[in-house]
């Protein structure tokens, strides 16, 4: 995902952003529904007020799935965390409320998929006063930390808060009661640890003191009392805290598991809101990145006019501009389009961008292209080669032939087939044989004649499409300035005739005696070599071909001066025999003999 996935993404919410990794991973097959996302996308990228204005209210709407899947209780959705917390209702309460304002936006839309977003949109307004009535408005983090249920919700809850809240009062009330039952004007009631509450009389006044007042304590100037009705009160405020806290957290259930009776209609709001979202965020990419909409049916054709690479276009350095790519592929004519050029020529980039283009298409995207008309395909395969991936060894060459055997073994003529630098995990012959007899393989078998599209330095493959029909060869443009290469970027009919190695290693600085001596050995290689370019008029046989690379005649020469070298008798020469021997070898070496 990573960068491609940053690029396409826009959306508001975490379910979105959810559901549209989804559709990347798993892009559509099918053309109606690929063409009544498009449609969607298409009316929100047409009506910039519109998707403004639900690209606002989208940032406002929490994570519905996850927040119903705290707040349902395990009956109505086994599996929950029951982990819910107060935020979490008035976050749902809050999202819940931007509904109507989603539904009425979208209720006179085009089309269909926004329509029944909109119909199927369901506001809950049973669970939104649910919550409003139940929760405060600003409550804390956790249902333990206490005034989390609104006061009026439950008349228990309002008479015990009332007890703490006025103890006070209510006992400066009780004093004033008891003072005019007893007459005593100076009875009061107080409070300590020990005894609790207590009510105090002066000496004086004892005769007064009434039948039910139970003695607890003399003082030397007063006695202390108590009664039923005092105890009874202290017992309410001493208890009444932990009461609250108990039936808070009772209250609380109580509410989630009335919201939890609305679980599938939250579960599927938020489908909705996540579909939506995506939409969104495509039309929104596509405006602020020129996308268009592609042509998406079920013919066997994928063109596109001036495709770009949706990351690389992003990332180029500045002043660079990137240069847009054409492409045509069927299964009649240009079923492969062997693609030559030297590194850094933009052959991976290229490759690419026709792999995202047709994927962006079929999850209903809009593309980075001028135009852009894809018949569905049912996979795209890709392999990249070892030299993207430089990890090296023989392990990589076998990853890469795992996939490429897992490639030809699945691919259908439906199928999109990326290849990019195969064979390259291993030596130059095994290397060009294998992509050939790859490309002949995809080429041949009517079971997988796929498009396919080859990136390869291998300038050989080039010979292919003098042999097969429906292969085509396309080179990564350069312009030789002098000494220099000049990467133009540009995919244009035709091959390279040599791969620019050598001059990409000269600008890159290495020693000028290594880099010409690496044109002289080429040139002996070239002499040397397989059929000229154009050439060949006869079919090659696979068979021919891998023989042709491998008694390639510089590898039996090597083996040959190894050889004799092997087989002198060193301890047996004198000095001197060495060195004739060697000046002799050197010899033959430059008149070509070994
Ligand atoms: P290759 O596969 O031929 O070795 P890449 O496709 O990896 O080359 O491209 C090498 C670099 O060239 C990219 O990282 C990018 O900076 C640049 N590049 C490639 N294609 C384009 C393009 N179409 N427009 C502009 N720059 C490009
Ligand atoms: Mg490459």
């Amino acid at each position: 995902m990573g960068r491609f996935f940053s690029v396409i993404d826009k959306t508001q919410t975490p379910m979105g952003a959810r559901l549209l990794k989804k559709w990347v991973l798993r892009p559509l097959r099918k053309l109606e529904p690929i063409q009544k996302r498009l449609e969607a996308v298409k009316e929100l990228y047409e009506n910039q007020e519109l998707r403004k204005e639900l690209y606002k209210i989208l940032g406002e709407i929490g994570d519905l799935e996850r927040l119903i899947s705290r707040i349902a209780i395990r009956a109505h959705l086994p599996g929950t965390t029951g982990r819910a917390n107060p935020r979490d209702m008035i976050n749902l309460k809050e999202s819940l409320k931007k509904i109507p304002k989603i539904k009425s936006l979208l209720a006179n839309s085009k089309s269909d998929t926004l329509q029944k977003i909109s119909k199927f949109l369901n506001p809950l307004t049973d669970v939104i006063s649910l919550i409003e009535l139940a929760i405060v408005d600003d409550p804390p983090a956790t249902v333990a930390d206490g005034g989390v249920i609104k006061d009026g919700y439950n008349a228990e809850l309002d008479e015990l808060r009332y007890i703490t809240k006025s103890s006070k009062e209510f006992i400066a009330n009780l004093q004033q009661k008891e003072r005019e039952r007893t007459g005593i004007p100076s009875l009061k009631i107080d409070y300590n640890s020990v005894f609790g509450y207590y009510i105090e009389v002066t000496k004086t006044h004892l005769d007064k003191v009434p039948p039910d007042y139970i003695r607890k304590q003399t003082l030397v100037n007063a006695e202390r009392f108590i009664t039923p009705e005092l105890k009874e009160y202290e017992e309410k405020i001493f208890t009444a805290e932990e009461k609250i806290s108990a039936l808070e957290a009772e209250l609380f259930n109580q509410v989630r598991e009335k919201i939890s009776e609305h679980t599938e209609a939250i579960q599927k709001n938020a489908q909705l809101i996540a579909m939506l979202d995506c939409f969104v965020s495509l039309a929104e990419v596509a405006v602020e990145n020129n996308y268009t909409c592609p042509i998406v049916d079920d013919g066997d054709v994928i063109e596109i006019k001036d495709g770009r690479h949706p990351v690389v276009e992003k990332i180029l350095p500045p002043g660079e501009k990137f240069v847009p790519n054409s492409v045509y592929l069927d299964n009649s004519e240009n079923q492969i389009l062997i693609i030559t050029g030297p590194n850094m020529s933009g052959k991976s980039v290229f490759l690419r961008q026709v792999g995202l283009i047709v994927l962006l298409a079929q999850i209903g995207s809009f593309v980075p292209a001028s135009y852009a008309r894809v018949g569905i395909v049912d996979r795209i395969f890709t392999r990249v080669g070892a030299s993207d991936n430089i990890a090296g060894g023989e392990s990589t060459f076998l990853v890469e032939m795992h996939e490429m055997a897992n490639i030809l073994n699945n691919a259908t003529p439906k199928s999109l087939i990326l290849l990019d630098e195969v064979g390259r995990g291993t030596s130059t012959f095994d290397g060009i044989s294998i992509a050939w007899a790859i490309t002949e393989y995809i080429h041949e078998n009517p079971k997988l004649r796929a498009k396919t599209i080859f990136a390869t330095h291998y300038h050989e493959l080039n010979e292919l499409a003098e042999l097969y029909p429906r292969i085509k060869n396309f080179k990564a443009d350069v312009r030789e300035v002098g000494d220099k290469v000049i990467f133009l970027h540009k995919i244009v009919p035709g091959y390279a005739d040599h791969s620019y190695g050598i001059e990409v290693a000269k600008m890159a600085g290495l020693p000028k005696e290594v880099t010409e001596r690496a044109k002289e050995i080429l040139a002996n290689l070239e002499q040397k070599e397989l059929t000229p370019q154009g050439k060949v008029k006869k079919k090659i046989s696979k068979e021919a071909l891998m023989q042709k690379f491998q008694i390639s005649l510089f590898e039996l020469n090597d083996d040959r001066l190894r050889q004799e070298i092997l087989n002198l008798d060193i301890d047996n020469m004198t000095p001197l025999q060495a060195l004739l021997k060697l000046q002799e070898l050197r010899g033959r070496i430059k008149n070509g003999e070994i």
